[in-house]
């Protein structure tokens, strides 16, 4: 299957027999993947792992998707590991309280597979880099002879939409997330930097649970959205541009498509071959108010005019004082370390580099953002 190749399976709900009629649809069309695997390989599943969520919350990839995808591996006789770098710190008791809160503990004792609580990393250099040119990966990433990338389709504050290039940020462990953040403030960059990154990581499957994902304030605090579809490809960039029609986006608003277009690795969607069911784009998606203008830091200014357009201007982390239960993570992961938290967090917005981890990392979907009038108008 070429790296053009999308996989499209309807399926209208996590129910077992849908799920399994779709994914053996996609192990079906996936030819040739008796070539991928032989006994004792180890494959490592990377779903997206944000937050400790439960299943029906549609922050993370349902587990069971991930089931069945387990189900079709059984018979290669493979090593399989579940593994991600969620956001926040990577270590093992964290990690033991997300595999728990998103079914991930349970399906692993019931189908006998690893967990992954490995946290080492090791910097690699990628001389290959448009942008970047080595990265600090989770070994057990690393290690894998063969890699499932299994994102959700959600929107994503920072980046506009999260599919399947997105998700592999969480091959980079923890708290080494935020450098990236800061060393790439602005969406263009950042979204060179995930490109690399997939051509780096390059997953050899990815798979996209669309059954239900997330609209409006993802990639947490938004509201669930049926798509009904579960897609596949062996190119993480084509899924993506297939996700980006099913969600109804326009490829080039997206930061990691238009990347990814820009330096050849993908085209538009009538470039792409679909195969499998059709694909019926949904209706009126709500999508991120945020451009990429947003997120470029005022730096060509006088500073006490930088000062004014950073607070009069641009969009902000606003904290809703009645959800906010002043855990502090917002303060701890925010990688300008622009938030204080006094009685209830405060944002320096001179500071603030706009990446809005903050609000993608709240537990209690305590943070939104907000574009102020004059903002809209400023950078329509
Ligand atoms: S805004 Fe969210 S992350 Fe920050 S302190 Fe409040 S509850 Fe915790
Ligand atoms: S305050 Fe929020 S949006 Fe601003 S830099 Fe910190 S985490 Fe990012």
């Amino acid at each position: 299957m070429g790296k053009n190749a999308v996989i499209v399976s309807k399926c209208s709900a996590y129910e077992d027999q849908k799920l399994k009629s779709s994914v053996s649809d996609i192990f079906n069309r996936l030819n040739n993947f008796d070539d991928y695997l032989k006994p004792g390989d180890t494959v490592v599943i990377k779903p997206n792992l944000l937050l400790g969520k439960s299943p029906d919350q549609v922050v993370t990839t349902h587990p069971d998707l991930i089931q069945q995808v387990i189900d079709k591996l059984k018979k290669y006789e493979c090593k399989i590991v579940i593994g991600d770098s969620p956001g926040g710190p990577f270590n093992e008791s964290r990690l033991k309280r997300i595999y728990k809160k998103t079914g991930l503990l349970k399906l692993a004792e019931n189908k006998k597979v690893s967990l992954n609580y490995n946290t080492k990393s090791t910097k690699i250099s990628f001389e290959e880099g448009f942008l970047v040119k080595s990265f600090e990966i989770s070994d057990f990433i690393l290690n894998a002879d063969l890699i499932i990338n299994m994102s959700k389709l959600k929107t994503h504050s920072f980046m506009k939409y999260t599919g399947s290039v997105k998700n592999l940020f969480g091959t980079i462990p923890g708290m080494k997330k935020a450098e990236y953040h800061l060393r790439m403030p602005e969406a263009d960059n950042f979204a060179l930097m995930l490109v690399d990154l997939a051509r780096f990581i390059a997953p050899q499957i990815n798979i996209m649970d669309a059954v239900i994902g997330m609209e409006g304030a993802g990639p947490s605090a938004g509201e669930k959205r049926k798509f009904g579809y579960i897609m596949a490809s062996t190119s993480c960039f084509s899924l993506d541009v297939a996700g980006a029609y099913l969600f109804n986006i326009e490829p080039d608003a997206i930061p990691t498509i238009n990347q990814g277009k820009k330096n050849g690795l993908v085209g538009n969607l009538d470039e792409i071959n679909l195969y499998g069911d059709k694909l019926v784009p949904a209706e009126n998606t709500i999508t991120p108010d945020i451009n990429e203008s947003d997120t470029r830091n005022v730096n060509n200014l006088p500073s006490f005019l930088a000062n004014i357009v950073n607070k009069l201007l641009k969009p902000r982390p606003i904290f809703n004082t009645e959800q906010c239960v002043k855990c502090g993570d917002c303060a701890a992961n925010c990688p300008a370390e622009a938030i204080e938290l006094n009685d209830y967090p405060e944002v320096d917005l001179n500071a603030c580099i706009r990446c809005f981890c903050c609000q993608e990392l709240c537990s209690y979907e305590a943070v939104d953002i907000k574009k102020p009038i004059l903002g809209k108008l400023f950078f329509k």
